[in-house]
């Protein structure tokens, strides 16, 4: 069988990753590069358009062979023009970026253009977790909240591929200001962010005794392990919140699969495991019939392979 080769590129805050995949989603070679060395004064699009011309030319035997390009990128990206529509905020010289137009002008290539979290979920569709199930939910939890919803084997992608924004619900009315504006946001609550602050806020109090000197989630988790009841508890509420927001989700998609992912994800017994038994308690039984929660399989190399498996669905339909 004669596999396709494609370029994939995976445009994070932090760093840049760069592999070439077949068709059937096997890695042949990758690199990652810094894309905040100087703070974003040089902009991110100009040192991935620098560090991919320089992989491509250290791996010629791929070069003429190369179908396209599937690029996952940071922030709100415009899926239809490849353009960077929305950030965070804090990335300066990205808003406006025209990756499509930019680098299928520097590859002479077709290059298609997801968001990073859309990418990732598309990758364990593709070929991790979530391979042959038609409707997921891929949640990453981390400094926000992320994700991806693939219903009926599409990614859902709204009008303009910004969909699936998760972390931006409110889950109470009244609650915590957000960074977009509103208040009560999930990823507010659900976030490792979120718990980390509010471990740190009980420690302040003086509810919670200490037990690190930089609370992170995997600190959290390792104390966890020794039966900390009191951080357990914490721990709990915490992952009532997380499970706030799944419950709405499922009612809204009906999935037949969960995939979480982010760095918590690993703790099965102490996290996936519990918050699959909170969901369950909460949604109507026709919901519940083979919803399965799941850990993600691919780590970081979902969105890398997401961005292809997008980048050869695009291709498909044009
Ligand atoms: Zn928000």
């Amino acid at each position: 069988m004669c596999d396709e080769i494609y370029f994939g590129i995976d445009i994070g805050g932090t760093a840049v990753k760069m592999g070439i995949m077949n068709s059937r989603g096997e890695l042949f070679a990758s690199d990652t590069a810094s894309v905040n060395f100087d703070q974003y004064e040089t902009p991110i699009l100009q040192t991935v358009k620098k560090v991919s011309a320089v992989f491509i030319e250290e791996h010629p035997e791929y070069k003429d062979k190369l179908k396209a390009i599937g690029i996952s990128a940071t922030g709100q990206i415009d899926s239809r023009t490849g353009v960077v529509s929305g950030t965070a905020g804090h990335i300066k010289n990205w808003q406006d970026s025209r990756i499509k137009e930019e680098m299928e002008e520097l590859f002479r290539l077709p290059v298609a253009v997801a968001n990073d979290a859309n990418c990732a979920a598309l990758g364990e569709y593709w070929i991790g977790a979530a391979r042959g199930v038609e409707d997921v939910i891929v949640i990453t939890v981390g400094t926000g909240i992320g994700g991806g919803i693939i219903t009926g084997g599409k990614l859902l992608s709204g009008a303009r591929g910004i969909a699936g924004e998760m972390g931006h619900f409110s889950i109470k009315s009244d609650g915590e200001e957000c960074t977009c504006g509103n208040r009560g946001c999930y990823e507010r609550y659900a976030s490792t962010t979120a718990l980390v602050r509010m471990i740190n806020e009980r420690m302040k109090k003086g509810e919670l005794k200490a037990f690190a000197d930089n609370v992170s989630g995997k600190t959290i988790f390792e104390e966890l392990g020794k039966g900390n009841a009191k951080l357990q508890a914490a721990v709990e509420e915490w992952i009532d919140y997380v499970a706030d927001g799944l419950v709405s989700l499922v009612h809204i998609f009906n999935p037949s699969m969960i995939i979480i992912s982010g760095g918590v994800s690993m703790q099965k017994e102490l996290f996936i495991d519990p918050l699959s038994v909170k969901i369950k308690d909460r949604i109507m039984p026709a919901y519940r019939e083979n919803l399965e929660i799941r850990q993600a399989a691919l780590k970081n190399n979902a969105g890398l392979a997401g961005a292809i498996y997008n980048c050869i669905c695009t291709l498909i339909e044009e």
